[in-house]
């Protein structure tokens, strides 16, 4: 949700070509190592799919940014955003599979090397998310001059900046310099 920044006022877009998204999914550990790289060789090799993907990476985002906004502003979801929403989750839930693992199993996901596979994990994250008991701890920061969300995983959970050197200095900053004028 955070990759199109200052949304409100001008909007600064992160991803600009279908390599940020694999970026994203790389920086964000939804994808491993081995995924980046074939994700990189094969978007360079189909570039307008890639092209397509990207399209529908920002479809899925702007999606799970409509749901969690309304969320915030304890408005009711949009529809046409949650239908979005689910359709990717959909798309996603396809090629879900069991893998056996040490001692067990974990999910994974089929056709990995797929353009579209970098979507798959983020569309599924935004579903856990949404249907577990952590929802309440998503939060819009608390700077006014910032729309980032984030998910409050701090032990009391009063968390009020989305990140501590994006916009909790800044506010501190802010009341130093607040502070100072006042004694003069
Ligand atoms: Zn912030």
């Amino acid at each position: 949700m955070n990759t199109l920044d200052d949304r409100y006022t001008t909007p600064k877009e992160s991803l600009e070509t279908y390599i940020d998204l694999v970026r994203f999914g790389e920086d964000t550990q939804v994808l491993d190592s081995r995924q980046v790289d074939r994700l990189f060789e094969r978007g360079q090799a189909d570039p307008d799919h890639a092209q397509t993907v990207l399209g529908w990476g920002k479809e899925l985002r702007e999606a799970i940014h409509d749901v969690f906004r309304a969320l915030i502003d304890k408005c009711p979801v949009p529809r046409a955003a949650l239908a979005r929403l689910n359709a990717y989750i959909q798309g996603a839930s396809g090629h879900m599979r069991l893998a056996p693992v040490k001692g067990g199993f974990a999910w994974n996901y089929d056709d990995a090397d797929e353009l579209e596979s970098v979507l798959w994990p983020i569309a599924r994250s935004a579903a856990e998310l949404l249907a577990s008991d952590q929802l309440s701890y998503v939060r819009a920061c608390f700077s006014k001059t910032c729309e980032w969300f984030f998910l409050d995983t701090s032990k009391n959970h009063q968390r009020r900046w989305c990140d501590m050197t994006r916009c909790g200095n800044r506010a501190k900053v802010r009341n130093f310099y607040a502070r100072q004028k006042n004694n003069y």
